[in-house]
């Protein structure tokens, strides 16, 4: 494991100015309107921040002195400043940044055969309060505006242009829910997906919900071919309310008739990611149960083997337990399988390294 350290510099000037990443094309379009410029710089200013990845203003050079200097007087290039970055001896690369506020964020590459996958953060913290999850102990500090989330992308895609490599996929997992901050995540993926923007094709991004209902709905009718995933962790509704407190809320029945409508909807297969949590949840009868919820439904089960949080008392299910759960499912019919893990050694789990500075500043 290599880890780099940073102390130091934060950027003040964010607190009044813009992440330059936050616009759409056609927002970008009103603005240069708005500030008397010809509407095509928008295109321009995209070219420069996703196909050359400008590091300065200066850099932007078929734009006038003037552009420039407006765009530096409302918008900020560095909003993410690393702290920590982790490099496992599996290739996954984890960092820490800090934002202008002070608060911290993490975002992890992963390394696949089929290309790198950046995990994204979208609030600082978490308010759904799941009994298992590191991101989730301090509560919500705020929401992560769209430049925010974004400059993550970009900032991976920065290290790894040292090495002439891209980003492929993105998944929306990292800490926060992301359809607790829907405006700012959609205007994410608008960015990420168009082919003038970062140009990752939808199929390519993954969002991920604990299961806020009103907005599935609203996310199905905005007809993205976006990979869809549901954090399940139970077949029924009195154990899913024990391990996700949203449950209480948002009952599983209720959600299953969304998640009905997504699939009906988009056409699009659904993910449920199943946490096997040992001794709670992961015996044959709760596997059974489980293919007896989805039957019909065209889905995909992920499980994941816990990660384990220091803070929670939840341990991990034997392999070989792990393995009749899914041979279980298997034989029942629906599409399993197990997630790989990465970056074992680098608290790679969403939340962990986050947890961990925290502890340490509140020593
Ligand atoms: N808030 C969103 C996005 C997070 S995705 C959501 O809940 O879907 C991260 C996934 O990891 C979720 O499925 C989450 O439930 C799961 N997770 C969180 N803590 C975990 C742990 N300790 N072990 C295994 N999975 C965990």
């Amino acid at each position: 494991m290599k880890q780099e350290k940073t102390t130091g510099t934060i950027a003040t000037e964010a607190t009044v100015k813009r992440s330059i990443y936050s616009l759409q094309l056609n927002e970008w379009r009103d603005w240069l309107k708005e500030q008397g410029e010809k509407p095509f710089r928008a295109e321009q200013i995209y070219d420069w921040l996703y196909k050359k990845r400008a590091a300065s203003f200066e850099d932007m050079s078929n734009l006038s002195k003037s552009l420039r200097d407006k765009l530096e007087q409302h918008f900020v290039l560095t909003t993410l400043h690393t702290i920590i970055q982790q490099t496992s001896s599996d290739g996954t690369i984890k960092f820490l940044f800090e934002l202008h506020d002070g608060v911290s964020i993490e975002t992890v590459l992963m390394r696949h055969e089929y290309g790198n996958s950046v995990c994204v953060t979208t609030q600082v913290g978490c308010r759904i309060g799941c009994t298992f999850c590191a991101s989730t102990l301090g509560g919500l500090k705020r929401n992560l505006e769209a430049g925010e989330i974004v400059a993550q992308v970009v900032k991976v895609q920065q290290t790894l242009d040292e090495t002439d490599e891209r980003v492929s996929s993105i998944v929306i997992m990292g800490i926060g829910e992301p359809f607790d901050n829907y405006d700012h995540m959609l205007s994410f993926l608008k960015i990420m997906n168009h082919e003038k923007g970062m140009n990752i094709g939808a199929r390519h991004i993954t969002v991920s919900t604990s299961g806020i209902i009103p907005r599935i709905y609203q996310f199905a009718d905005e007809n993205m071919q976006i990979n869809f995933a549901i954090s399940l962790h139970a077949p029924n509704t009195e154990l899913r309310s024990r391990l996700m407190p949203i449950n209480r809320a948002y009952k599983l029945p209720d959600l299953m008739d969304a998640v009905r409508y997504y699939v009906n909807k988009t056409g699009r297969r659904i993910s449920f990611e199943y946490g096997l949590f040992g001794g709670v949840n992961d015996q044959v009868e709760h596997a059974e149960e489980l293919a007896q919820l989805v039957k019909g439904l065209k889905c995909h089960i992920n499980l994941i083997p816990v990660n384990y949080v220091p803070e929670r008392d939840y341990v991990r299910t034997p392999k070989r337990q792990i393995f009749q759960f899914e041979r279980t499912l298997r034989d029942l019919g629906v599409n399993v399988t197990i997630r790989r893990e990465q970056g074992h050694d680098i608290e790679a789990a969403c939340g962990q390294l986050r947890a961990k500075e925290r502890k340490e500043e509140t020593r």
